[in-house]
């Protein structure tokens, strides 16, 4: 599952940040998905409950998250579109000389912690 490993890894950096920074617990984590990323929310949502019950930090971890939305280039207009609208084709000049510039990540915004 797609999901599971991007939580695991997003789970291990946020138990060594705690541990490097002797943290108590922490409280809430806050992560910037990309609309374009594959990742169902649910699906996350699932994995990381059942991930942070392993977890020696995060077993009280509230999960937030901030959609980024998925931004292309078109090489030829030099400009940019909502990929999710348009997909690999540029609505100005129809062509496909495009590419994904955000909205393909998952990253760590934010970490609350006590
Ligand atoms: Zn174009």
């Amino acid at each position: 599952m797609h999901e599971l490993g991007i939580v695991v890894h997003v789970v291990k950096q946020v138990e060594k940040l705690a541990k490097e920074n002797n943290v108590k617990e922490v409280v809430e984590l806050t992560l910037e998905v990309g609309e374009v990323s594959g990742v169902v929310k649910e699906y996350f949502v699932d994995a990381f409950e059942w991930a942070k019950k392993r977890t020696e930090y995060m077993k009280n971890t509230k999960l937030n998250f901030i959609i980024i939305q998925g931004i292309s280039y078109c090489e030829d207009c030099k400009d940019t579109f909502p990929t999710t609208q348009y997909g690999k084709t540029c609505p100005k000049c129809g062509g496909g000389n495009t590419y994904l510039v955000t909205g393909r990540d998952v990253s760590i915004k934010d970490i609350k912690v006590v």
